[in-house]
């Protein structure tokens, strides 16, 4: 069946395949591994959609790996903001940097040496070997695992399916056209294949698919049941100082959203935190006040519920307070800020807002 499904689905890619700013067109030369890695790199627990523009605009700014190796880690974190996961910021700036020093600033064309690069683990670097080495290599990700499962009517529950599914992609991964076998795998799980309602009827592997005959497709692959996620809890401090600007500081490097800027918090617990211990974590001492409302963000293994508090630095230091720095409202854009920060800034803009006097506004 191997050589049945890889010549169906190849030749299901050369009419259907997505067309993607990152890839070249079926059958043709591969795009420049520097290219092919960056895409792959975002790509991760991100849409196609979110990433397309921070793909150009990286692109434009950092044309090749020795751009992006000779840009401040700063610079790199601020492009990369709003994308989520910002250990994988870090990471591609480390491995841009390794690749430069250490390869020539060529990537390397194999998945083990691929491997030790930062950041890229097993899904990447078979991933980049081939798709921009044309290397035969089994690329595994959710939505690989999901055409699997169906196609091999695989009963083992995720995560421990995960050895049994790869095991039979490998069996079907082909040695001619790797590549365009992997991306085609990857299109058949986006676009046909879907996790709720797989569209079976326009699917090249419908005859060959045992999750479909036997009527149990949608039902695959089985998982066991998740944890809850625990809800984690902080109140932020909205400090207003010279000329309006606000309070931000950088995280440490290492953790959740290491690196990245935040407006300055008690630490994350589990529990709600009181008023007094609120005020006992705040960055200085001032009249606080609780804005109405909470700010909620949901992470990968935690929701996060915040309470904002806004103060006015009365004699605004020249010097900002708790290891910050001032920042004019209207240069946060230039700011490494993660999406969980932008919505507390959009929560604290609109409670801080101060009201149009009667009889003024636009009509
Ligand atoms: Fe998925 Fe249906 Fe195709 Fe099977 S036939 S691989 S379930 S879309």
């Amino acid at each position: 069946m191997s050589n049945e499904v890889s010549a169906k689905l190849l030749d299901w890619y050369d009419r259907h395949a997505r067309r993607l700013p990152w890839r070249a067109p079926p059958g043709r030369p591969p795009m420049d591994p520097y290219r092919v890695w960056l895409s792959e790199i975002m790509l991760q627990q991100t849409t196609v959609a979110a990433v397309a523009p921070y793909y150009e605009a990286f692109l434009t700014r950092w044309p090749t790996v020795a751009d992006l190796a000779a840009a401040p880690q700063e610079a790199v974190l601020t492009a990369w903001a709003g994308l989520g996961y910002y250990a994988r910021a870090r990471n591609l700036h480390r491995c841009a940097q390794v690749v430069a020093a250490e390869h020539g600033g060529r990537f390397p064309d194999r998945e083990a040496e691929l491997r030790e690069l930062p950041g890229i683990g097993a899904y990447t670097a078979a991933a980049v070997a081939a798709i921009a080495f044309g290397r035969r290599a089994v690329v595994v990700d959710g939505n690989v695992e999901r055409v699997v499962a169906r196609l091999f009517r695989v009963e083992t529950p995720l995560p421990k399916a995960k050895g049994e599914l790869k095991a039979l992609a490998e069996g079907i991964t082909p040695e001619r056209r790797p590549g365009d076998f992997a991306q085609a795998m990857m299109d058949l799980g986006a676009t046909v294949c879907l996790p709720r309602q797989p569209k079976c009827l326009l699917c090249p592997l419908q005859d060959l698919c045992r999750g479909h005959g036997d009527s149990v497709a949608q039902e695959l692959p089985r998982r066991l049941p998740k944890a809850a996620k625990p809800t984690r809890h902080a109140v932020a401090f909205w400090l207003a100082g010279p000329e309006g600007a606000l309070l931000l500081r950088r995280r440490p490097e290492k953790g959740l959203l290491g690196g990245m800027m935040e407006v300055p918090s008690t630490p994350w617990r589990e529990s709600p935190w009181t008023p007094e211990e609120a005020t006992a974590a705040a960055p200085l001492e001032a009249p606080w006040r609780a804005l109405p409302g909470q700010v909620r963000h949901t992470f990968t293994h935690f929701h996060f519920a915040v309470e904002v508090w806004a103060a006015t630095a009365v004699e605004a230091p020249d010097t900002a307070p708790a290891e910050g720095r001032w920042v004019a409202l209207d240069r946060l854009d230039g700011e490494a800020l993660p999406t969980v920060m932008r919505k507390i800034i959009d929560h604290g803009l609109k409670a801080t807002a101060v009201p149009a006097p009667a009889g003024t506004a636009d009509d």
